[in-house]
C-alpha cells in the first residue's frame, strides 16, 4: 500500500508545474540541459520535482541555502535518472552543502563503503550507510558550468549512490540479465586495470586516473567521462562506452558539445 501512495504522490509530483525561477537557474548553471530533446527534458524536470520533495538539503560552514543551490544539484542527479524505473536514491536522505572544499580534521579510517573526493581537503563524499552526501557548493556549480571538460562532482557522488543501489558499492550497480554481468564484468576488469597500469607509468588518460583506486570509483569516473566526454570515450574506449550506454539507458555522444577529441 505505502508503495502505491508513494507512486501516486511520484507521478503528482513530476505533472506539476515547473517553477519559472527552476528554468532560468538551469538555463543559466546547467548547459547540458539544452542539448536534451525535448522528451528527456520533460522527464528531467519531473524527477528534480519529486527528488527536491523527498531530498533534505542541509547548508553547512556559513552557506545560505538557496533554489540556486537545491536546483542546479538535483538537476545533475536526476540526469543519471532518465529512461529508468527508479526509486530516486532511496538510500540517500539528506544532502549537505559547504560553500567550497572543506577539511576535515579528524583521522578517519574509510572503510564500511565510504567514498571521500578531493586530495587536499575534501570536495565531496557519500557512504553506502551514511544515509547523507556532501558536496562543495562551487565544485558542484563549476562542475556544470562547463559540460565537456570531463569533471563532474555531482554526477561522481550520484554515481556512487546508484552503486549502493544493489546494496554492494562495489562499482557494479544493478544489471538486468546475466549476459549484461558478465559483459559488465569483464569490460570493466580490462579498463579498470588499464587505468592503473597508465596511472602507474605516468601515461595521460582519458578517464581522471582516480578510477584507478578502485571498482567503485573507477565506475564513478567513468560515469563523468561518459556524460561529458562521451564522444572521446566512445572513440578510445567503445566497450566501455557501450556498457555504461546499456546501464544509463542513454547516448551522450549525440547531443556531446565536447571538443574534437584530442
Ligand atoms: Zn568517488
Amino acid at each position: 500500500m505505502f508503495g502505491l501512495f508513494k507512486q501516486r504522490r511520484r507521478r503528482q509530483l513530476r505533472s506539476q508545474l515547473v517553477p519559472n525561477e527552476w528554468r532560468s537557474i538551469i538555463s543559466r548553471n546547467l548547459p547540458f540541459y539544452n542539448r536534451l530533446a525535448a522528451a528527456d527534458q520533460r522527464e528531467l524536470l519531473g524527477h528534480v520535482q519529486v527528488f527536491l520533495a523527498e531530498k533534505r538539503f542541509e547548508a553547512c560552514g556559513g552557506l545560505q541555502l538557496t533554489e540556486e543551490i537545491r536546483v542546479t544539484i538535483a538537476t545533475q542527479a536526476c540526469l543519471l535518472l532518465l529512461h529508468r524505473r527508479t526509486d530516486y536514491y532511496p538510500r540517500l536522505v539528506t544532502i549537505l552543502v559547504y560553500p567550497s572544499g572543506y577539511v576535515v580534521d579528524e583521522e578517519r579510517h574509510v572503510e564500511g563503503h565510504i567514498w571521500e573526493e578531493g586530495r587536499e581537503g575534501r570536495l565531496g563524499e557519500t557512504g553506502r550507510e551514511m544515509g547523507s552526501m556532501v558536496l562543495a557548493w562551487d565544485a558542484a556549480k563549476s562542475g556544470a558550468s562547463d559540460p565537456s571538460d570531463g569533471k563532474n562532482l555531482v554526477l561522481h557522488e550520484f554515481a556512487h549512490q546508484l552503486d549502493f543501489e544493489d546494496f554492494m558499492g562495489d562499482g557494479v550497480p544493478a544489471l538486468g540479465s546475466r549476459r549484461e554481468k558478465l559483459s559488465w564484468a569483464e569490460v570493466m576488469k580490462m579498463e579498470f586495470a588499464a587505468l592503473r597500469a597508465a596511472d602507474s607509468t605516468g601515461i595521460s588518460t582519458l578517464l581522471d586516473t582516480y578510477g584507478a583506486t578502485n571498482p567503485a570509483e573507477f565506475f564513478a569516473v567513468a560515469t563523468e567521462a561518459f556524460f561529458e566526454r562521451p564522444q572521446a570515450l566512445q572513440q578510445q574506449h567503445p566497450r566501455l562506452y557501450g556498457e555504461l550506454r546499456r546501464f544509463f539507458r542513454q547516448d551522450p555522444a549525440r547531443y556531446s558539445s565536447e571538443p574534437a577529441a584530442g
